[in-house]
């Protein structure tokens, strides 16, 4: 019998767990995010984390730029966010539009505030096995594997992308959490004879119902963070009608993955809190 790995139902447990440790802190956390332009996907995005800072007692603010904004624009209006010692976490919603030099952007947001985890400074420590703030996205696929109960270490792990966001970050969690692991990416020759041997898949590519039945091997767990739309209508990397009765488990699209990101980023923004009050890590 398949698992159907449920990261909404998982999601909502957490964060009401994150709303009682936020009230029993009498801390009071504050997310910024930074959005430039008007990308309605973005938008949306930007809506939700709100929406969720909400729900766990989390304030939040919403710093939103004209399209055409320069980088030091962007670069100013983080600084100011990072002087600012009522803002704990500091999230710049990405893509950023072309202009806008995003590497610079990232290295600038204060790295106790990086509640994203993409500063080298925090992919530095998760890649030495001494995570501060992983991103939100790939730790969330953590977090749903525990939830289940399903064991990392000593598992074959494939994780195909290698994106900072999510791919890179993944492998480097999976490894930390002692599974052996596979980074698979566009130039990969024989991708599903690497893929089929996994036991636990990640599939991180951005392309709908990419992978089939041939990539997954019997019993395996699948975790799919696609997000693409196929006729209009939402769907993963993962081709799941197709692929769902060879695994143990498998995350829906939607309702797996993406929750998952949104309590994570929460959880994150309390532990930011909480480093700010107690000090700095770095
Ligand atoms: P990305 O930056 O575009 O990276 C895609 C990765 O997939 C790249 O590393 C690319 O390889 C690899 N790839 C592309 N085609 C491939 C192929 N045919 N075979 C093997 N590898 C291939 O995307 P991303 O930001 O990591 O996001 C990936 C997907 O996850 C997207 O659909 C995105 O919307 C979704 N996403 C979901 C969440 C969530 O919360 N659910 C969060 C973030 C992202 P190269 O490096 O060689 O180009």
């Amino acid at each position: 019998m398949t698992i159907i790995l449920d990261g909404k139902k998982v999601s909502e447990r957490r964060l009401d767990l994150t709303a009682g440790r936020i009230k029993e802190s009498g801390l009071h956390p504050q997310l910024a995010t930074v959005i430039v332009g008007d990308d309605p996907a973005s938008r949306m995005y930007v809506r939700m984390k709100h929406q969720a800072c909400e729900r766990v007692g989390i304030g939040s603010v919403k710093i939103e730029m004209p399209a055409g904004a320069a980088t030091g624009q962007v670069l100013e209006e983080v600084s100011r966010l990072n002087r600012n010692p009522g803002i704990h976490g500091i999230l710049v919603q990405l893509p950023l539009p072309g202009q806008v030099d995003t590497n610079q952007v990232i290295r600038t947001v204060d790295p106790n505030k990086d509640v994203d985890g993409f500063h080298p400074t925090n992919l530095g420590a998760l890649l030495a096995g001494r995570p501060v703030f992983a991103p939100c996205t790939p730790l969330g696929i953590m977090i749903l594997l525990e939830e289940y109960g399903i064991q990392t270490a000593g598992a074959r792990a494939v994780v195909v992308g290698r994106s900072i966001e999510v791919g890179r970050p993944c492998a480097a969690l999976l490894l930390n959490a002692d599974a052996t692991v596979t980074c698979c990416h566009s130039k990969t020759r024989d991708l599903a004879c690497i893929t089929a041997d996994a036991d636990i898949l990640v599939s991180a590519i951005g392309k709908a119902r990419f992978i089939e039945a041939q990539h997954v091997k019997e019993g395996a767990v699948v975790i799919d963070v696609g997000i693409n739309y196929l006729d209009g209508k939402l769907c993963g990397d993962v081709a799941f009608d197709a692929v769902k009765d060879r695994t143990r488990a498998i995350t829906p699209v939607p309702g797996g993955v993406g929750p998952m990101t949104i309590s994570t980023l929460m959880e994150n923004t309390f532990k930011a809190a909480r480093i700010q009050e107690c000090g700095s890590l770095f």
